[in-house]
Formats: C-alpha cells, sequence, structure tokens
C-alpha cells in the first residue's frame, strides 16, 4: 500500500469532499469539514479509515496532511463567509513549525485565520504533549479555531477539555445516537455542561435525526453536522448548496 499510496498522493488521486455545519443560532451554514478520500484510477473511492492510519504509521501523514491543507484551503477561498475545519493528526504535531505552516498556506491562499479551524482527535497521542500544546497555542492566537474532535471517545475527556487549549469541542456520532438513554443522555449533559462551563462552543457531529437534533439543541450545541442537514459534497456543490439550503433550516 505505501507505493500506491504514496503515488496517490503526488498523483492527485486524492481528493476532499466537505461536510456543512450549521449555527442554531444564525440558521446558516457557517463551516464546512474538509474530508479526504482516495480514488484509485478506475478503482473505488476508498475512505480515509482504509488509509489514513496507514498514513499515520508509514511517514506518509505529512505530505497527505500538506496535501489536504492545500487543496482545502485553495477551494475555502472561494467560499465567502465559511469557515474551514481541517483534521490533523497528531502525527503531523511532529513537525516543530506546524503552526506556522498551516497560517502560511491558509494566508498564501487568501484566507483569514478566523476563516480556519484545527480539529485534532480526543484519542490524540502527540509526539511530545508539551509541544503540541504550544502549537495550538500559536494557533489559537492567531485566531485559528481549536477543535477536539470524537468527544466521549477516550476516557480523559473532560481532562483533556481543560488541558487542551481548544475553542469548541465536537460530540462523536457513538455520544449523539446514544441521546436515547439515560446513561447517554447523561453523559451528554455532563460533557455539554462541562464545555459550557469552560467557556467552549459545542459541535455535535453525525447527526442524523430529527429526535437527535431536538434533543442536542435543548442541551446547548450550538453546531450541528451530520446527514440531516448534508452528506459530505464534492468542491463544486458547496456554494450551490449553501445558496439553496437556507429554507431547510428556517423548516426544522
Ligand atoms: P471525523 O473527523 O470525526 O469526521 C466525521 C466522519 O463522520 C466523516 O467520516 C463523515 O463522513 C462522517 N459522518 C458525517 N455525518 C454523519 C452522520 O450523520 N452519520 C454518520 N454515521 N457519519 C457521519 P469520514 O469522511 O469517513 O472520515 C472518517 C475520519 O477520517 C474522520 O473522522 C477523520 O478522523 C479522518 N479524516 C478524514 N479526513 C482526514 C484528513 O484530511 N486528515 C486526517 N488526519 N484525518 C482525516
Ligand atoms: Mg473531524
Ligand atoms: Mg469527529
Amino acid at each position: 500500500m505505501h507505493y500506491a499510496l504514496s503515488e496517490a498522493i503526488s498523483n492527485s488521486e486524492l481528493f476532499v469532499l466537505y461536510q456543512p455545519q450549521v449555527s442554531l443560532e444564525e440558521r446558516r451554514i457557517v463551516a464546512v469539514e474538509a474530508l479526504v478520500r482516495w480514488e484509485p484510477t478506475g478503482g473505488e473511492v476508498v475512505p480515509p479509515s482504509d488509509f489514513v492510519p496507514f498514513a499515520e504509521q508509514n511517514e506518509l501523514i505529512d505530505p497527505l496532511g500538506a496535501y489536504v491543507l492545500e487543496r482545502a484551503c485553495r477551494d475555502a477561498a472561494k467560499w465567502q463567509g465559511l469557515r474551514i475545519a481541517l483534521n490533523i493528526s497528531q502525527k503531523q504535531f511532529a513537525l516543530p513549525d506546524l503552526a506556522d505552516f498551516i497560517c502560511s498556506v491558509a494566508q498564501e491562499n487568501g484566507l483569514k485565520l478566523s476563516a480556519v479551524e484545527v480539529e485534532v482527535t480526543e484519542t490524540a497521542d502527540f509526539p511530545d504533549r508539551t509541544a503540541a500544546i504550544d502549537q495550538l497555542k500559536i494557533l489559537q492566537m492567531r485566531g485559528v479555531t481549536v477543535s477536539l474532535d470524537d468527544l466521549g471517545s477516550g476516557n480523559a475527556t473532560k481532562e483533556l477539555m481543560e488541558a487542551l487549549p481548544v475553542t469548541r469541542v465536537k460530540l462523536g456520532r457513538p455520544l449523539v445516537e446514544n441521546y436515547q438513554t439515560s446513561e447517554g443522555a447523561a453523559r451528554l449533559r455532563d460533557l455539554i455542561g462541562a464545555a459550557q462551563a469552560l467557556g467552549l462552543g459545542v459541535t455535535a457531529e453525525g447527526v442524523e435525526t430529527k429526535q437527535e437534533y431536538d434533543c442536542l439543541r435543548a442541551l446547548g450545541c450550538d453546531l450541528m453536522q451530520g446527514f440531516l442537514f448534508s452528506k459530505p459534497l464534492r468542491a463544486e456543490e458547496v456554494m450551490d448548496f449553501v445558496e439553496t439550503s437556507h429554507a431547510k433550516w428556517r423548516a426544522i
């Protein structure tokens, strides 16, 4: 797979989809998350779960991350008023000037840093945690939104919310889909309350049903992402979707 994936990165067999995030207060799409795909020539599209972990283990995550960053910033420069959220692997934090690199690619593509969001997963096992925290602080100070992704997937969730310099948390699908059980609802309430007490924004991802939406809204989530609103879209579909979808949010 190593040869095929490194060829894929240099031959542009990777592409990026963008999934809208809806602000409940503003009732509009305020951000999109960049989600990478691999389409081998003549083959089926490969989801990131089948190659991102391999890239992380085989020194390919830096070129892959750089490709997605460049591509997503170039696409996002066309979408005024939308923040672009990028998944950054824990391994990319081995790069000592990661924050500078992200900021310079965004700015070279004409993006304001306030239009950039970086997502790090809760289970991230940073090569050097202190150094990673310093990089995240630099990003935050420059106006980049820093999000703790897949909240609820690890066992030190609340501790991490406090320890890492984050602006927002993203509740993962496993938390969201358990909203109906009393244990699941209590956990959601607990985590959302903890995030709010720290002044953090709360995004719910993987929102599929109106019932999940109602519950998460009542619990205080301010942004939502999921199939209820939109699947991940091709770059050329994003603007059309943004322009035609306002009526839908009002109806929900
Ligand atoms: P993630 O960052 O938590 O992204 C959310 C995943 O949930 C995406 O899967 C998205 O397609 C899926 N999803 C969105 N709405 C729904 C929904 O309503 N229901 C359900 N069941 N799922 C939904 P995807 O695109 O397969 O990405 C999987 C993971 O791969 C991402 O999880 C992220 O951790 C990683 N990933 C994706 N792109 C990149 C990238 O460019 N770099 C790195 N390092 N990781 C990436
Ligand atoms: Mg993410
Ligand atoms: Mg996530």
